[in-house]
């Protein structure tokens, strides 16, 4: 896909050479937005990724460079920028795309505003870019949905009936939804282990991770006015690498009737950085067929997956270096984000700046293209053996996941930087050491 958007062009260079790397997340084509912070100014603003650096957009929004109201980017999250909307969004893009240009002077040679707008991401802390109102969840990967359906209930029936016709989902937790480089504990709940007659209350022992892609909704709608998927693509400010953690030993206990709880509730873990959909225009593609076609209000004019690749590590406390588990591409999702939020807001639901969409696992066909150890190991039954000797069924203590993933360009990639997590052993429970 070709796009006319300037600001995509594969040749355009920045001044800041570190961006203009092969291989850096972060080219003059990206600029993702995110919150940070640093040690000699500890207020939270918003900045885009440039490279290694950072461009502080609180500190160019008190120039005249930026069009824009003064505290839009001196705020602890991208929600008030995002609620200005996508005309709003293609022109500060295209400003800072300007600005960063190699053929630009005016930032390049403003030593003492380049001294106050550009920070090393080396002494920033990044925090959640988003202030997330709701979370939903959804289960769009067919390749995923096949293999939980094979493994759990029939492989000759593994999709259920509605599958097909529905973007299944159900409502997570936003108070959990945490940055990159947060340590999860591993999480409690009622388990009943194989053979037993009742439940116990323990640590999860089949701790497992999810690769996701979610959406984050940018504009609003009203409650009680559903839109279309073309519209609902419009109010689509960027996407961010989701870790949906799962506890599969208190999921499988506590699913029926009514669906995931707490086994999705302790943690979700998404990248720092929001990858606008103007970034990813060019990799826009079409999805599977879709087969029978979805109902009226969930058919798409236009293609709404992107061609991003994926790929997951696990490293053991002990590891000299994490091992690759996952290759995977977000083109292959069934279901398209779009229609996602299209059918989320059909019944009259509000979808509100700041809302996060996860995608569903992402699988592939291949066997390392399974987004989940359940898959990999097939819920415990063929470890995997690491780079160094150890191996997995699920995820043990002091294991780090970490997720990654870019969109290739001709010459440069728009990367999405890390979503990366530590396990640290299980709290104890306030009621056991009253005991
Ligand atoms: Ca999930």
């Amino acid at each position: 896909m070709t796009t006319d958007d300037k600001t995509n062009d594969p040749a355009l260079k920045s001044w800041l050479v570190s961006a203009n790397q092969p291989d850096c997340h972060f080219p003059i084509q990206n600029l993702p937005f995110g919150v940070f912070t640093t040690a000699g100014k500890p207020e939270k603003r918003v900045g885009v990724a440039i490279g290694d650096q950072i461009l502080d957009l609180s500190v160019l929004e008190k120039t005249w460079l930026i069009p824009i109201s003064k505290d839009i980017f001196s705020a602890p999250d991208i929600n008030r920028f995002m609620s200005l909307g996508p005309k709003v969004w293609a022109e500060v893009r295209a400003v800072v795309s300007a600005l960063l240009d190699a053929s630009s002077r005016t930032l390049q040679d403003d030593e003492d505003l380049r001294a106050l707008a550009l920070v090393s991401q080396a002494d920033a802390t990044l925090h959640m870019p988003v202030q997330v109102g709701d979370y939903t969840d959804f289960y769009a990967s067919k390749e995923h949905a096949t293999n939980v359906g094979t493994m759990f209930r029939d492989p000759d029936n593994a999709l259920m009936p509605n599958w097909l016709h529905i973007p299944i989902g159900y409502n997570g937790r936003a108070s959990t939804v945490v940055a990159s480089g947060t340590d999860i504990h591993r999480p409690l709940g009622q388990i009943k282990p194989p053979g037993s007659d009742g439940p116990i209350f323990d640590a999860c022992r089949k701790l497992d991770m999810e690769l996701e892609i979610a959406a984050i909704v940018g504009t609003s709608n009203p409650m009680g006015q559903p839109i279309t998927v073309d519209q609902a693509n419009e109010m689509i400010f960027g996407y961010v690498i989701l870790n949906d953690w799962s506890a599969r030993d208190i999921q499988v206990w506590e699913y029926q009737p009514l669906g995931p709880f707490q086994a999705k509730a302790f943690a979700s873990t998404i990248s720092p950085w929001v990858v606008t959909r103007a970034a990813m225009e060019p990799f826009r593609q079409a999805g599977p067929v879709q087969d029978p076609e979805p109902l009226p209000y969930l058919r798409q004019k236009a293609g709404y997956n992107y061609n991003l690749k994926l790929q997951v590590t696990v490293q053991p406390e002990a590891a000299a270096k994490a091992t690759t588990i996952c290759k995977t591409n977000f083109k292959y999702m069934y279901w398209s984000s779009p229609q996602q939020l299209a059918h989320h807001a059909a019944c009259g639901c509000a979808m509100r700046s700041g809302d996060l969409l996860g995608s569903g696992t992402i699988s592939g066909q291949d066997k390392d293209s399974l987004g989940s150890f359940l898959e990999l190991s097939w819920n415990g039954q063929n470890p995997m053996t690491l780079d160094g000797g150890e191996s997995r069924t699920f995820i043990e203590d002091g294991d780090t996941i970490s997720m990654t993933g870019w969109c290739q360009g001709d010459g440069y990639r728009i990367g999405f930087g890390d979503a990366t997590g530590k396990i640290l052993p299980a709290v104890q429970h306030p009621s056991l050491k009253e005991m």
